[in-house]
């Protein structure tokens, strides 16, 4: 069996370090041959004298400069994109928007895209999709719920006409169960104690006002095609069962293990074989008890946002996805309130100004306007 080539863009964030870990631990499947960061200089370094990269990509002009000077030997480029060049996959751990460069040059260059960066298909679908027509450009997703229902739809040799829903199943975040009263003064902390999962800080904060699971399933809708009336959400706080697929006969195939990001990485690198490592196995006399529950969607607002521009289509997504980042980044800084959030991204989106996206640079405007917007939000 031939070498596995592996770029990770965003290798020295959670989504990357795991990556590294399945890698290290597999026995010799898979090579990396390129790191990407956007400005952590000292992490890249370790990474890359230990894992041998023949390309690290850089887009901060100072850290590109240091990491350079300490690896002598690699080619030190500034953009993220070229990983694509020479790997047979390529895993998208970037943080957000700036994502998409990756996610199209895989595609374009016909390579397999482990995309952990939702944002990136969420914000572009309709410049994206159609390069998932090009040979060899395939999209395995290696967020936890999109991996679950991609596994659960091999059970399907007609997807078209078999599947009847997708049910996205979300922890809840930290406050389930709270009223939106009750949410008025909570802090930076709080929102950072994600109840099953270990991730980083934008997500765990979108996980926190149920906007992850909104992203999610806008982006449920661009992996498969499936229209939003037929996407659920199903609050499940335990994080076991990671999502399901509803058949036309009533059968529900949901895949279940432990909260470990690493089983859908590892899945990704290796589809469409399973990893002989088992992450986030199940110990089934430990698991008592599975619960499910229909989320707060008065409370948490920013889950029917998701839906509505979603069912928008066109920028509406990348309005929405963007808005979020911007208000996300200023809780985070500590400009606004976790129930500011909401707010911010509704009154932005009211600025939505529908156009439909043909090119990148529609997209990359959509995106540019909804910031603008939603900066002008965080001072009223
Ligand atoms: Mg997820």
């Amino acid at each position: 069996m031939s070498v596995v080539r592996v770029a990770i863009a965003g290798s020295t964030g959670s989504i990357g370090t795991q990556t590294l870990d399945v890698i290290s631990r597999s026995g010799g499947e898979y090579e990396v041959v390129g790191l990407g960061v956007g400005s952590s200089a000292d992490a890249v370094i370790a990474q890359a004298k230990s894992c041998n990269p023949k390309m690290v990509a850089v887009s901060n002009e100072e850290a590109r400069k240091k990491v350079a000077k300490a690896l002598p030997r690699v080619d030190v480029v500034a953009d993220l994109a070229e990983l694509a060049r020479d790997a047979d996959v390529v895993v998208n751990g970037v943080v957000g928007f700036a994502g998409l460069s990756v996610t199209m040059s895989t595609l374009q260059h016909g390579k397999r895209l482990a995309l952990a960066n939702k944002e990136s298909l969420i914000a572009a679908g309709p410049i994206v999709q159609p390069l998932r027509t090009i040979k060899g450009a395939v999209i395995v997703p290696v967020d936890s719920e999109h991996c679950a229902i991609h596994q659960c739809l091999r059970s399907s040799t007609d997807a078209q006409r078999e599947v009847r829903r997708l049910l996205l199943t979300a922890s809840g975040g930290p406050f389930r169960g709270r009223t939106a009263e009750s949410l008025q003064e909570v802090t930076i902390a709080d929102a950072l104690k994600h109840p099953t999962w270990s991730m980083g800080p934008k997500i765990t904060v979108d996980s926190s006002t149920l906007m992850n699971k909104g992203l999610e399933v806008i982006e449920a809708h661009e992996l498969f095609g499936v229209g939003f009336d037929n996407i659920d959400v199903v609050v499940h706080p335990q994080s076991v069962a990671h999502s399901m697929v509803e058949f036309a006969d009533g059968s529900v195939i949901a895949q279940l293990s432990l909260p470990d990001m690493r089983l859908p990485i590892a899945y990704a690198l290796g589809f469409p074989a399973r990893s002989d490592i088992a992450f986030g196995a199940i110990d089934w006399t430990q698991l008592s008890r599975l619960d499910f529950e229909v989320p707060d969607r008065a409370t948490f607002r920013c889950l029917d946002l998701a839906y509505q521009a979603g069912r928008v289509g066109g920028t509406a997504p990348a309005w929405l996805s963007a808005a979020n980042e911007i208000a996300v980044e200023a809780f985070l800084d500590g400009h606004i309130s976790w129930s500011k959030i909401a707010g911010v991204i509704e009154q932005t989106m009211q600025h939505h100004d529908g156009l439909v996206p043909t090119t990148v640079e529609d997209i990359l405007q959509a995106d540019e306007s909804a910031r603008r917007f939603a900066a002008l939000e965080l001072t009223k």
